[in-house]
């Protein structure tokens, strides 16, 4: 699947800005958000990032803060976040995109498609009618209609209100 519209991908091709190195969930682990590294929100026990190659606008990652590749591995308490959290980004951007539904899920080692197997997260995908376009059945292209810079800073007002839980 190609992106038609993803200009933020221009300055790395051009060779203004690096792809930052290592997992991306844990960059800027001292701020509670990061717009160079797309971080809506950050806590002791969860993380929140736009995805900088999204299948739609408002695409969200929601992991753990903590850098855990399985399921058994959490601890319940981040279960209980990690799933609130998926509540609250639904809500926020529901209230911004008003998209018509949601894909909600997690993709589980490199076998089942996960990108960043070390790290697991869920994606919060919003989906609105018609996105299925002839594009994307014919090229396996979505052409994605605003910059993700506007999307986040539409975005981080409202996750910058949640509440946060520290160790
Ligand atoms: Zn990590």
């Amino acid at each position: 699947m190609k992106n038609l519209w993803a200009p933020w991908r221009m300055s790395y091709i051009l060779g203004q800005e690096t792809l930052p190195t290592g997992c991306i969930f844990d960059f800027a682990k001292d701020k509670s958000h990061d717009q160079k590294n797309l971080i809506l929100f950050r806590d002791s026990l969860t993380v929140i990032l736009l995805n900088r190659f999204p299948y739609a606008n408002g695409h969200l990652l929601v992991a753990p803060a903590r850098h855990v590749a399985e399921m058994t591995d959490l601890h319940q308490q981040e279960n209980h976040a990690l799933i609130d959290l998926i509540q609250q980004s639904v809500s926020i951007i529901k209230k911004h995109l008003r998209p018509d539904g949601f894909n909600i899920g997690l993709n589980l080692g490199e076998v089942a498609g996960a990108g960043l197997a070390d790290h697991l997260h869920f994606h919060v995908i919003p989906r609105w009618n018609g996105d299925h376009n002839f594009m994307t059945v014919i090229g396996e292209i979505r052409s994605i209609p605003e910059h993700i810079d506007n999307t986040f800073d539409k975005l981080l007002p409202d996750f910058q209100k949640l509440t946060k839980t520290t160790n």
